[in-house]
């Protein structure tokens, strides 16, 4: 499979709860013609598979090592899909880390913990309070993270807890934050137009939890032509 991207921002290693190591992630990359992968496993906050602070460095350390071994062929970047756990919009990594990474995502899972306990109700839970209450915390959660000036993309918006996809898209065109076309979820197709009528630029990404689905972004690109999306608004489309 050659694949229609020319950069896959968003691959899952062992390092979290992917099958694949980082290398065999970069061979499959340069197998199906990508230029770029990011290593973006799970941040610290996921607490059944997210990378634990004390792996991370080996895994930065890892990611180096290979990026200089294969520069003539594949650029890679060490990133990480951190877990949006706060309401200010607060990802489950420090600062001081985040900036060890080339690149951060930012998402955000039903398994994730919160930094506070107030925020565990607020954001977590969507049995305990109105589920329109849950999803207005967790756009403005969102709204934050992308306004905190770190944030590469946003992972899946909409996945697991829905939210107001307009601030959500007007605040990722203000601020130059990529919104992601997930390929294991993509975004309704209502979503999908009401993002891109906020002038958002789309990245498409396989989100493979397997090396042999790196590059595969058929869902995505599917998902975005129904919804009429210009081909000149998704960034890491391969030009023809
Ligand atoms: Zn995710
Ligand atoms: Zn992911």
């Amino acid at each position: 499979m050659i694949s229609p991207i020319f950069a896959d921002y968003h691959t899952h290693t062992v390092y979290s709860h992917g099958k694949g190591t980082v290398e065999e992630n970069i061979l499959a990359a340069i197998e199906c013609g990508l230029c770029t992968i990011a290593i973006a496993d799970h941040g610290p906050g996921q607490l059944a598979h997210g990378v634990k602070l004390s792996k991370i460095r080996a895994q930065i350390e890892e990611i180096a090592r290979l990026k200089e071994k294969y520069k003539h062929k594949i650029q890679v970047l060490a990133s990480l899909e951190a877990d949006i756990t706060g309401l200010d919009g607060t990802l489950d990594l420090p600062d001081s880390w985040q900036e060890k990474f080339d690149l951060v995502l930012g998402g955000y899972h039903r398994t994730a913990i919160p930094r506070k306990k107030s925020d565990l109700f607020r954001l977590q839970i969507p049995g305990l309070i109105a589920p329109d209450r849950v999803s207005q915390n967790m756009t403005s959660a969102v709204v934050h993270a992308i306004e905190g000036g770190r944030l590469f993309m946003v992972t899946h918006p909409g996945e697991y807890i829905p939210v107001d996809m307009q601030q959500v898209a007007r605040a990722a065109a203000l601020h130059d934050v990529y919104i992601e076309i997930n390929n294991k979820h993509p975004m309704a197709q209502a979503d999908l137009k009401i993002a891109a009528a906020q002038g958002v630029k789309f990245l498409l990404s396989s989100d493979a939890h397997h090396p042999k689905n790196v590059g595969r972004v058929d869902r995505a690109l599917d998902a975005a032509m129904q919804a009429g999306i210009d081909k000149s608004r998704i960034v890491n489309l391969k030009k023809e």
